[in-house]
């Protein structure tokens, strides 16, 4: 007889630890099998995919190419950090597609281990020790990316690190400094100076940012802001680290995302997510003349059990050939424009649609109490979440900031099915909304 949903759910939760995704248990399902865009739960009941575990599978669900691809390595030879061919075209090919200038890689397992090791690098190749990072920035749960958290999450999880400062981000539709965007000039950018300089004890090592905050809710800042804070960390003498976690491989319809703003220029760029489209891989990518510096640069100093194994290296070298071979930036990117329309008409309609946009398929919708931009309260957007997943969609909606990240393969009308089901679902909402 097959094992029910509860049967599944009911054993695992007598083992589990708590504090696991949210989304694991507000969604409840247990997932039988997935392809492309589309999910079944072993009940037989049809999702579109707009979570992808949180943005990891740009190139859409169980890609044969990416199956076989993995499924070779595996049969071959799957452990250990000894040079591979696989590794070796990894490297190569994703060196190709980056700035000259940032011509080191290094992987690792997860984000935040990934994180972690930026942060060293850059201690080791300026010799400070500050840490410049943003209110609402996230880069992970290990304890010195945690550190960089600008936020509640944090806290209660002290001590951190010493020399972690965090500055205002640039979100505009709920803007620290009360001021407009553009008459503000990027007045942020001058108030973090400041703090820098009176909070700081002048021994500024990095400053990491998010080019649009994932778990913030997908917070978009204005155009020319990531060059604005290259130019702040060079009259610092610091690095500015980039954490493409979320926004790299293709997601804001740009490779990565500071392509969209050369003048950015990143020292070092952290990736994971979407990169090995499901198993765990990280990496950094530097200036190669950044790398050398110790501790980082000595030998075993930078590296771990799993980061750039060969399994994870040809789920990597994978997913990249297949986001370029089939142009998934660029119809990220192309997907994105018909999704802003959507958004813009979601404002209009919905006066509990407070700001919403994207760039390319990484998508933010706020949902405040009409009228304010008081957060509508959590009862209410579980509530969405619901009335979402009963009409087929899962998708990060269980908060006032919603979260939406398709796989970048997803069917032009897969995606308008998704859609509709938002405005669907919005709709039979409304009165309740609106009219509590
Ligand atoms: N950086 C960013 C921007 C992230 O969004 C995350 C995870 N949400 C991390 C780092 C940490 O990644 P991981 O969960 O793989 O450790």
């Amino acid at each position: 007889m097959p094992t029910s949903t509860a049967h599944i759910v009911e054993r695992e939760k007598q083992h589990r630890l708590p504090g696991g995704q949210s989304m694991t248990d507000l969604a409840g399902i247990v997932v039988d099998r997935a392809l492309n865009a589309e999910v079944w739960d072993k009940d037989g009941k049809r999702y579109l995919d707009f979570f992808t575990g949180v943005g990891v599978c740009n190139i859409g669900h169980s890609h044969p190419r990416f199956l076989a691809d993995v499924n070779d390595q595996l049969g071959s030879f799957a452990v250990g950090t000894f040079y591979t061919d696989v590794r070796s075209r990894y490297y190569e090919l994703l060196s190709s597609r980056l700035p000259e200038r940032l011509g080191r890689i290094h992987m690792f397992s997860t984000g935040s281990e990934a994180v972690e090791a930026a942060v060293k690098l850059a201690r080791a190749a300026t010799g400070k020790h500050e840490i410049v990072s943003f209110w609402g920035g996230f880069h992970g749960k290990t304890q010195g990316a945690l550190s960089l958290h600008g936020g509640p999450r944090k806290h209660r999880s002290g001590p951190f690190p010493p020399g972690s400062h965090q500055v205002p981000y640039a979100y505009c539709y709920r803007c620290p400094l009360q001021l407009e965007h553009p008459t503000c000039d990027h007045h942020c950018v001058g108030f973090a100076e400041q703090s820098i300089e009176n909070g700081s004890v002048g021994d500024i090592a990095a400053i990491i940012v998010e080019p649009v905050q994932g778990t913030n809710g997908n917070i978009i800042p204005p155009r020319g802001y990531l060059r604005a804070l290259r130019q702040l960390a060079d009259r610092h003498g610091a690095l500015l680290i980039l954490d493409e976690v979320i926004t790299g491989f293709g997601r804001t319809g740009s490779l990565f995302a500071f392509e969209q703003d050369p003048e950015t220029a990143p020292d070092v760029v952290v990736l994971g997510k979407a990169m090995a489209s499901g198993l765990p891989a990280s990496a950094i990518v530097s200036r190669a003349d950044l790398v050398e510096g110790t501790p980082f640069g000595a030998p075993s100093a930078a590296a771990s059990t799993f980061g750039g194994n060969p399994l994870a290296s040809a789920a990597a070298l994978s997913t990249l050939r297949i986001l370029l071979d089939e142009e998934l930036p660029e119809r990220s990117r192309r997907l994105g424009e018909s999704v802003s329309r959507r958004l813009a008409s979601w404002v209009e309609e919905f006066p509990f649609v407070g700001n919403a946009g994207n760039v390319g398929l990484m998508v933010g919708v706020e949902l405040v109490e009409p009228g304010s931009k008081r957060p509508l309260p959590k009862d209410v957007t579980r509530g969405i979440f619901r009335e979402l997943m009963a009409r087929g969609v899962l998708a990060m909606a269980y908060d006032s900031r919603i979260r939406i990240y398709p796989p970048l393969s997803i069917p032009e009308h897969h995606l308008e099915e998704g859609l509709d089901a938002f405005e669907a679902t919005f709709r039979a909402m409304s009165d309740s909304i609106t009219r509590p």
